[in-house]
């Protein structure tokens, strides 16, 4: 074997052990060699060479009720570094320092009260954020900084291709940012941030929470309306980044335009907006924002107040004529719902199944629908267990200085 290829190999299966304890937290040296197949002599070689490099530490487990000795057991520690994710909504930009291990370091939150049109205005709320989170995780240096939006991400470098939320075309946001914070640009310029579609890893993360079903449509609005498409554990994508993108499905035909240059799209008959205007609660979103709005929206259907019943009535028809289209588009085991809709999951499924012929009727019936595992924080855990399985796809890129 070539000198070349045996490090790959060993990068490889460095990758490997520093994965599967991503994955599982705590594992013995036996534990990782069942898991990856690795000859035990070849994991305590790989593990001292992690642990050279301050990415794993040994910790000790005491066996339950004192029987049997206490294992020596290994865990992730990369104490020197974190990874930061900073997301932003219609509403807030919220930016989260963690370690490698998943634990939260420092969370900071900022409304920056959906200035449309102004990408500017939310950036300059966004990077304060930023800033101030990566001011407290301390002397741990950021092994990448990912932003997180609502909206299709493409091209190389990565930009936002449009968010009709915020009334964007097209936005060089890595670059807005950079200009903004100097610690950002030096990340930037050193490869360490990214751009990504919030849609797209808050489905793998609540694929990965549901079981990993073989197909699963995920469906999300909090701000306009968001989709995206799960098969064989990974997100379609499409040749222009839209697959997925529920929200601008053209349900109405001759309908009113949409900010996507279409007529009749989804998010014009369903999206919060256009829900909360018929319920009444317009001012309320304006002036303490989307997501209180919208919780108080489906606490007045639960009470059957009328106006907000009636907003939901005509909104949920939309939403699970939509579903049932998709569901024979991608045939999914199960259909998730995030944002505000999570708490109505129960009775868009019900819709969906009365609309559904039964299996008596057709060959498919109405896949279930449930409710979001992960709430709002589904794109954050997904943004981060993106990070961390992309750095430690490559742990020598780690090591300690
Ligand atoms: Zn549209």
């Amino acid at each position: 074997m070539s000198s070349l290829a045996s490090a790959d190999v060993r990068r490889h299966n460095l990758a490997l052990i520093a994965t599967r304890l991503a994955e599982v937290g705590v594992a013995s040296r036996s534990d990782l060699a069942d898991a990856t197949g690795l000859a035990r002599g070849s994991v305590t070689a790989l593990v001292r060479r992690l642990e050279a490099d301050g990415l794993v530490r040994e910790t000790v487990q005491v066996a339950a009720e004192g029987k049997g000795r206490p294992r020596t057991m290994l865990e992730l520690s990369a104490d020197h570094l974190a990874i930061v994710t900073l997301l932003i909504d219609a509403d807030h930009a919220a930016a989260v320092a963690s370690t490698l291990g998943g634990r939260r370091l420092a969370r900071v939150e900022r409304r920056h009260g959906r200035p449309m049109g102004d990408p500017a205005r939310v950036l300059d709320v966004a990077a304060q954020a930023l800033d101030a989170v990566v001011g407290e995780v301390g002397e741990r240096k950021i092994a990448e900084v990912s932003a997180v939006v609502w909206a299709p991400v493409g091209g190389d470098p990565a930009i936002v291709l449009a968010d009709t939320d915020l009334g964007w075309g097209t936005v060089d946001l890595l670059a807005l940012l950079a200009e903004r914070s100097p610690g950002f640009a030096s990340l930037m310029q050193a490869g360490r941030a990214r751009l990504v579609a919030d849609t797209q890893v808050a489905a793998l993360a609540e694929h990965a929470a549901a079981g990993r079903p073989s197909e699963l449509v995920y469906l999300k609005s909090d701000s306009g309306i968001g989709g995206a498409v799960v098969v064989a554990g990974l997100p379609l994508d499409g040749s222009h980044h839209l697959a997925g993108a529920l929200g601008h499905l053209p349900v109405v035909p001759g309908g009113a335009p949409c900010a996507c240059g279409q007529h009749g799209c989804l998010v014009t008959v369903a999206g919060p907006d256009v829900l909360l205007e018929r319920a009444g609660l317009s001012e309320l979103a304006r002036d303490d924002g989307l997501t209180a709005a919208l919780d108080e929206f489906v606490r007045r259907i639960r009470a059957g107040e009328p106006a907000a019943v009636d907003a939901w009535e005509a909104g949920a028809a939309e939403l699970a004529r939509t579903l049932q289209i998709v569901t024979l588009t991608v045939d999914p085991a199960l259909i998730v719902v995030g944002g505000y809709l999570a708490a109505l999951a129960d009775d868009l499924g019900d819709r969906l199944a009365k609309i559904q012929p039964s299996v008596e009727q057709a060959f498919l019936t109405a896949p279930p629908i449930v409710g979001s595992l992960l709430g709002r924080d589904a794109a954050l855990i997904g943004a981060e267990r993106a990070a961390i399985a992309r750095l430690l796809a490559d742990p020598t890129t780690l090591a300690r200085a």
